[in-house]
């Protein structure tokens, strides 16, 4: 029985701008979705979980997440770049440099949100090629897209909402697939792993890009004083919104270091999974292969 999947296609090769319109994914697909398959009724199999450092119901968190991203989408790229003084930048450019893309590839950047890696991949597959971008969230794929049209991104990209427990794309749809600051914030990551696994082909490639455990005990204590006190109020001074930093801070903690994520890609099905610290470890780039 073929499964059956709905998205919500934003932009469809920037003729649909500005509209919400229900597609399927190349044609593969149109059905209206079964309550289970809509990104806001995740189902885990725990009956409770984490959000930050409070313990929620498992069905809670994804309506927690969405307000926390729905509240800092219009503020989300400024606090990007006082938050790490630039410095995502650079580690969204070694994702890039790690990807292996080429032109003619199809690349899914995943929870992509205001699309930082979209744009760069976009420009390298070029015609030929494609970009799917995909988020739970609204708010964050329109202020996504609209950022891309914006410096003329069209005609190679598309947006789809959708959430990563359950892609909705066929099997071996995708040459790489990137995930940034994205996975910690899923509820079900192994379930998502195993679905990112599904849509990759074979011979492609996940990277995973997250925050992750600081190398050094110096680092990390001078990294927690800052995330924990000044982080909550620049969010509070920029954003007007302190309580979604303060759960960007909780969530870090909560993510899986380094090793516990290389043994969840690899647990997924990815084989010569490797990681690189960035920032002594502030970040991570977690890399696997689909063969
Ligand atoms: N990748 C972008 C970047 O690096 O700037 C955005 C990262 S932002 C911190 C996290 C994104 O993950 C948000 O846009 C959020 O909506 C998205 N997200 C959270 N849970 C998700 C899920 N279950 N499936 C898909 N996207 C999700």
């Amino acid at each position: 029985m073929s499964e059956k999947y709905s998205i919500i296609l934003i932009c469809w090769r920037g003729r649909l701008f500005g509209k919400l319109a229900t597609y399927d994914y190349q044609g593969y697909f149109m059905s209206t979705p079964d309550t289970n398959d809509t990104p806001a009724a995740t189902q885990t199999s725990e009956a409770t979980t984490h959000f930050g450092f409070k313990q929620v119901e498992s069905s809670q968190k994804v309506n927690m997440v969405k307000e926390v991203f729905q509240s800092v989408a219009a503020k989300y790229d400024i606090m990007n770049d006082l938050m790490s003084l630039g410095v995502h930048r650079l580690w969204k450019r070694y994702t890039i440099d790690c990807s292996g893309v080429r032109a003619g590839h199809k690349v899914l950047d995943l929870a992509g949100g205001t699309g930082d890696l979209t744009a760069k991949f976009s420009r390298i597959v070029g015609e030929s090629g494609q970009v799917v971008l995909a988020d739970i969230n609204d708010a964050m794929l329109k202020v996504g897209r609209d950022k891309l049209r914006d410096k003329g991104i069209v005609g190679n990209v598309q947006y789809v909402q959708a959430n990563a427990e359950a892609l909705p794309f066929p099997d071996n749809s995708f040459d790489i697939i990137t995930i940034a600051f994205g996975l910690r914030n899923v509820t079900d990551k192994d379930k998502a792993l195993a679905s990112m696994y599904r849509v990759l082909k074979p011979g492609g490639r996940l990277l995973v890009l997250e925050f992750s455990k600081p190398t050094n005990d110096m680092l990390n204590k001078a990294y927690d004083m800052y995330s924990f006190h000044l982080l909550p109020k620049i969010g509070q001074l920029v954003a007007n919104d302190a309580s979604s930093y303060q759960y960007l801070a909780e969530s870090i903690r909560m993510h899986p270091e380094q090793e516990v994520l290389k043994t969840m890609m690899e647990t997924a099905g990815f084989e010569h999974t490797t990681y690189q610290n960035l920032t002594g470890g502030i970040v991570a780039l977690h890399r696997g292969f689909k063969f």
